[in-house]
């Protein structure tokens, strides 16, 4: 089945053209600054290995669906002779509160909900609305389908996803832990599970570590805790992001530095995590190079302080996972950070004998900008590492084209 994948983000819309029958790319591409002067798209034709780039105005995400229709139909560039060979659409949806624990095929009743998940992702809610009804007003009669990236994370029990505040704030706002990358999560554990060969009775713990992070404990297939909370702010260490912080840090910092809500969470979002400690990277690629020059960097200190908090903090959450699943069969390392640097792997895995956890360190160096699953773990090992490259959007995929087909 043809299937487009969509990922509209706030102003930007990222797509792939899809054979799911045979899991391959035809086209992708991306159209940037929507909404904003200068937008333009990026569009590749993998067939031929063609690229053609373009600055056209788009005023909203549904003026953006309809330049990508007519990338995907052009006669040079394009890889489809007419619409209906596009025979589905699958939508990434960040968030789908507590009403979404699996894709869905969109239909009224599905778009309500969603518009009231708004409040939970207020930058997301609005460009995936326009990006769905850019696509009904270019092709109304072609299915659509929304995965959403909580859905995964809906398995967990209550004690797990509740928070100790007073339980009216759950009541009326909903406000309780929702994890995020439920997508990725969810491929990775999936791909992980057919190496295992089994579900029944498998714990594994999955890595999703890149510039936003997330880390799950998958138990027999189905997520039973998340590093994530009520939004992506919490959890470990990321780029710009400080992870989990002591509550009462956010009132003191308002006080001493007079900030308003606003700025309290825009110094918590885009402000900390790898950039405010090291103060002055959010690429962990600039802070390794920092730490592999050693102490005549000036930024050695800081930087290597801010790879050993996140070292820690997966420590502590592979550990504390581990005693929730009551053990641990894998580990899994995905996204920009977990499949490219090798280092952090290393210190992530090192000293946990406790769990019997041991890699292959020689090969675990070599790793990086793999397209391919590998086993970092040595056959010693009591549990399996790897390394599993992410692909959200196949999994996109795979979900629209199943759901479409049961609809036939
Ligand atoms: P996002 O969460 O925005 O999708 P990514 O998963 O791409 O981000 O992760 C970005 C992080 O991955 C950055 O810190 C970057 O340093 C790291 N990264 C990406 N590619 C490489 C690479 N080839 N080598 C080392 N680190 C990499």
């Amino acid at each position: 089945m043809n299937v487009l994948v969509v990922n509209a983000g706030s102003s930007s819309l990222k797509y792939q053209l899809f054979d799911t029958n045979t899991e391959t790319v035809f086209a992708k591409g991306i159209c940037e600054r929507i909404g904003i002067e200068g937008s333009k798209i990026e569009h590749k034709q993998l067939i031929k290995g063609l690229k053609t780039e373009e600055v056209r105005d788009m005023k909203n995400h549904a003026e953006a669906m309809k330049l990508v229709v007519e990338k995907l139909l052009d006669k040079t560039y394009g890889c489809l002779s007419s619409m209906e060979e596009i025979e589905a659409v699958g939508h990434r949806v960040v968030h789908g509160g507590a009403f979404f624990s699996e894709s869905m095929l969109l239909s009224e009743d599905v778009l309500a909900k969603l518009r009231l998940c708004h409040d939970f992702a207020p930058l997301h809610t609005p460009a995936h609305i326009q990006g769905i009804e850019g696509c009904l007003a270019v092709m109304p009669d072609t299915p659509q389908v929304l995965v959403f990236d909580t859905a995964f994370h809906q398995t967990m029990a209550p004690e797990a996803y509740m928070y100790a505040l007073p339980y009216e704030l759950y009541e009326k706002y909903g406000v309780r832990r929702y994890g995020a990358h439920g997508t990725s999560h969810r491929f990775v554990a999936g791909e992980m599970l057919k190496i295992l060969g089994r579900t029944e009775g498998t714990r594994i713990v999955t890595c999703h570590i890149g510039n936003g992070s997330s880390v799950s404990a998958v138990k027999d297939g189905k997520v039973v805790d998340t590093s994530m909370g009520f939004t992506p702010l919490a959890g470990v260490e990321m780029g710009t992001r400080c992870g989990d912080i002591d509550p009462a840090i956010v009132p003191f910092m308002m006080e001493k530095l007079g900030l308003t809500p606003a700025e309290a969470s825009n110094l918590m979002n885009k402000k900390s995590g790898f950039l405010g400690v090291s103060g002055f990277s959010s690429d962990s690629r600039d802070l390794e190079s920092a730490v592999a020059d050693g102490p005549a960097n000036p930024n050695y200190e800081r930087a290597n302080l801010a790879i050993n908090i996140l070292k820690l903090q997966l420590k502590k959450l592979i550990g504390a996972y581990a005693a929730e699943m009551n053990g641990l069969d894998a580990i899994v390392f995905t996204a920009g950070i977990g499949e490219n640097n090798t280092r952090l792997r290393e210190i992530v895995c090192e000293d946990m004998e406790i769990f019997g956890i041991e890699i292959n360190k020689e090969l675990n160096a070599k790793m990086l900008r793999q397209s391919n699953i590998v086993k970092l773990s040595t056959d010693a090992s009591r549990v399996a590492v790897y390394l599993i490259p992410t692909n959200e959007e196949l999994l996109i995929a795979r979900d629209t084209a199943a759901i479409v087909s049961a609809t036939k």
